[in-house]
């Protein structure tokens, strides 16, 4: 196996520092430096970029992405025994390289971090998916980061991609691809962790739109959105009533059918119902 630093196996660096993973934690780590090394280039150019990685564990992939040339690496784990095996990939990488001792969910990083910014991460699937919904879900857009390249349990990774008409199509697409070109770029077996896991992964990169794929009120949008998916079986006139007296009317104005399910409507179609709703 070809090495992509100095530093060592991380099998041996998780038995020095007495690393055992924990299921609370979900940790189930990446081994393989040239698997990290290849999935930190699913990220596209580093070396102009800061990567943000939220979990770097023992530091697979922290390693992958600074092998691969990335200006500088911010890491937040929350698991204070990975400290010891972090500050050794400190040592070797100093200023290109820094590690934050805290739970992502309760720290804004952004004011340790210098545009460009790439998010890179192998997370606990229940984490990276609330942390996506977040990342995709500012206050102004476009957001402060250009890029999220991330793993998730693959079922999630196809919710994310799904198109209409697809059972796996609902809210999670429509909130990704409506801000973000979103594409699975690595699919990877159970075998590829330690310890594996009982699912299979995925990697998927979500590029920013400049500006959303069709104008809309994100407060609308994911209102009617979430509506139209909650009860997803019913047709829109029915699912949809609560968000207007007239739906009905508004649907047609909208170029939707009263009778179609929410699963049937293009992300161009929920936009432009968001846009007749608005004008109201
Ligand atoms: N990146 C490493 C790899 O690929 O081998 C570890 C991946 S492991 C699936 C998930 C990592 O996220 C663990 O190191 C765990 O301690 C960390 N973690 C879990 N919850 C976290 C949170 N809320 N904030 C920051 N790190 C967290």
């Amino acid at each position: 196996m070809a090495m992509i630093d100095n530093l060592p196996a991380l099998r041996d660096v998780i038995a020095t520092h007495d690393l055992s993973a924990k299921k609370s934690l979900g940790q189930n780590f990446l081994l393989d430096l040239n698997l990290t090394a290849k999935i930190a280039r699913q990220a596209g150019t580093l070396d102009e970029c800061d990567v943000l990685e939220i979990g770097p564990g023992p530091g697979g992939l922290t390693r992958g992405l600074l092998a691969e040339g990335a200006r500088r690496v911010l890491a937040i784990e929350k698991d204070a025994r990975c400290l010891p095996a972090l500050a050794e990939i400190k040592e070797l990488y100093g200023d290109r390289f820094d590690v934050i001792n805290a739970d992502a969910l309760e720290l804004n990083p952004l004011e340790h971090l210098t545009p460009p910014i790439r998010v890179v991460a192998n997370l606990p699937y229940n984490v990276g998916t609330e942390l996506l919904v977040r990342w995709l879900s500012p206050d102004t857009w476009p957001p402060y980061w250009q890029s999220l390249t991330l793993m998730f349990q693959k079922e999630v990774a196809e919710r994310i991609v799904a198109q209409p008409g697809s059972k796996k199509y609902g809210r999670l697409a429509i909130l990704a691809q409506w801000r973000t070109q979103a594409q699975i770029v690595m699919a990877l077996p159970p075998e590829a962790f330690t310890p594996p896991p009982k699912i299979h992964s995925a990697v998927v990169h979500l590029q920013r739109r400049e500006t959303p794929l069709f104008p809309a009120n994100p407060k609308i949008l994911n209102r009617i959105v979430a509506a139209g998916f909650n009860q997803r079986r019913k047709m829109l006139r029915a699912s949809l009533k609560g968000t207007a007296p007239d739906i009905e009317d508004r649907l047609v104005e909208a170029g939707l059918k009263p009778t179609d399910r929410a699963e049937q409507v293009s992300i161009e179609g929920f936009c432009k119902l968001a846009q007749v709703l608005e004008k109201k």
